[in-house]
């Protein structure tokens, strides 16, 4: 059965992500790196399940979801960009393969950031700070990137800020290639986290793969 969830607040963290706060349900649990299928709960929306991740912490009261609407798309995210207060959706039970399993490096693209967001964030609550982990986050433009201020202040935290398109002084510029990851000075014997768009993962899978990684210590959603 889904749980239905009212919008407490929607607050703009970019030029198109939204983070979006819910109560949570009684009883409703989920560890860090999970996701749902959500639906608008409109007619003509409640059979449009989409996968988004909870970045809450696992005992926070409410539940909160960081959203990157597709206007082009005409789909489930650009209605979620255009959410005020008051609307209604509908998520399942948790899921997922994403989930802490100590310090490595996190390779993340755009709203690929999502699931690293709550288990960085847990971890941090946890220990304090976050030696040990490192975060590699790729995105097109500066504009695009997701929380830059949370994450730079996150305490231990190694952050590596990559842009595609655009040159910008203290930013790697270029893509996470080959080159990338043989000069970013890296274990290969490290726990790797990895999620993005598809085809970003796929290549820096079989790159990591290429330098040793085995599947054991390659942390990501399967298909
Ligand atoms: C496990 C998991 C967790 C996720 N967590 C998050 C998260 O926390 N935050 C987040 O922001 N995202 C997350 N995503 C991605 C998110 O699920 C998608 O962005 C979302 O499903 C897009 O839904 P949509 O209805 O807007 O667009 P779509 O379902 O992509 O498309 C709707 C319509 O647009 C068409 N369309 C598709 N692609 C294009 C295109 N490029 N141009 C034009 N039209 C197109 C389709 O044919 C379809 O008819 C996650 C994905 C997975 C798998």
């Amino acid at each position: 059965m889904p749980h239905t969830l009212k919008l407490q607040s929607i607050r703009p963290i970019t030029h198109n992500v939204n983070e979006l706060t819910f109560p949570r349900p009684d009883g409703y649990d989920c560890t860090p790196g999970q996701a749902t299928e959500l639906a608008i709960d409109r007619d003509g929306w409640r059979d449009e399940k989409r996968p988004f991740t909870f970045t809450s912490l696992p005992d926070a009261d409410h539940l909160q979801f960081t959203i990157k609407s597709y206007p082009d798309h005409d789909g489930v995210t650009e209605q979620i960009g255009q959410f005020e207060g008051g609307e209604t959706v509908l998520i399942e039970d948790p899921w997922g393969a994403i989930e802490d399993k100590g310090p490595g490096t996190f390779i993340a693209g755009g709203a690929g950031l999502t699931p690293f967001l709550s288990i960085l964030r847990a971890r941090q609550a946890r220990d304090g700070t976050l030696d040990g982990y490192r975060l590699i986050f790729a995105n097109s433009h500066e504009k695009d990137i997701i929380l830059r201020e949370e994450l730079e202040g996150m305490p231990g935290l190694k952050l590596d800020l990559v842009l595609s398109k655009e040159k910008v002084d203290g930013l790697h510029h270029g893509q996470v290639d080959a080159d990338f990851l043989d000069e970013a000075g890296l274990d290969f014997g490290d726990t790797f986290y990895l999620c993005g768009p598809p085809p970003m993962e796929e290549d820096v899978s079989t790159l990591l793969k290429l330098r040793g990684v085995t599947d054991d210590r390659l942390v990501r959603e399967e298909d």
